[in-house]
């Protein structure tokens, strides 16, 4: 009387298995493919690109809010810290083009990718004040109006690092029209000057490839650095 249990438990050990292919084929009849969110946890690369996208459309905080709240959901950020993070976006001002040039373009797809990544990391601060305030009993209202504050200034450095960008691929894309492709860097090489600016000094770049610290005059806050005629020989700093 060894065969029952020995064939009892294969069948329950299949019913499981059997009912999975179905669920596999299910996906390739795409009935509602956008109504489901994604399965699995989102990765902030994800998050980025949507709100990349909805930063693009939005011409209200109302419209960033709705073109995100299921997105950011997923991601754990609440609708009062979404909404707050909105407003403040939407004040963000717009980039200022100087010129077409290769290196502007660049700079703007960055500024896109920063304010992405800003809105994201100001929603999560956000939140995590709301969640604290709540978890102490404290006015959710007020905690979210002190983390703004805070974004405030955040965003107020961002806005200032966006502007330096354009300048200074702006002022790269004006040099590539005397100079050519390949550009000479230039730094300030006293006390103040970074290692990696010092570094960069008398080196060469392309002005369509960014350089791996960024162009020239935009490697950090109150960077003094200058694009130029290339140096001969020199080497190419690495870009990204
Ligand atoms: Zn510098």
């Amino acid at each position: 009387m060894q065969a029952p249990p020995g064939q009892g438990s294969p069948p329950a050990r299949k019913a499981p298995a059997r009912k999975a292919p179905p669920r596999q084929q299910k996906p390739p009849a795409r009935t509602a493919p956008q109504q489901t969110p994604p399965p699995a946890p989102l990765t902030p690369a994800q998050v980025i690109a949507a709100i990349l996208s909805a930063l693009g459309a939005a011409l209200t905080a109302a419209q960033l809010v709705t073109l995100l709240a299921k997105i950011m959901a997923v991601a754990g950020i609440g609708l009062l810290a979404l909404r707050a993070v909105a407003v403040l976006m939407m004040s963000w001002p717009a980039d200022v083009l100087e010129g077409t040039g290769p290196a502007q373009r660049h700079a703007i797809r960055m500024n896109a990718t920063r304010r992405a990544q800003f809105m994201l990391s100001a929603c999560q601060r956000v939140q995590a004040a709301v969640v604290a305030a709540r978890s102490q009993g404290t006015p959710v209202l007020d905690a979210i109006r002190k983390a703004m504050a805070a974004e405030q200034r955040w965003l107020a450095a961002h806005v200032h690092a966006s502007q330096n960008r354009i300048a200074a691929a702006s002022a790269v894309d004006g040099m590539a029209d005397a100079y050519g492709n390949l550009l000479g860097w230039n730094s300030v090489p006293d006390s103040r000057c970074t290692p990696e600016c010092r570094n960069a000094n008398h080196k060469n770049f392309y002005a369509d490839r960014p350089p791996a610290i960024g162009y020239p005059g935009s490697t950090h806050p109150n960077c003094r650095c200058w694009p130029s005629a290339p140096f001969k020989g020199a080497r190419v700093l690495p870009s990204t």
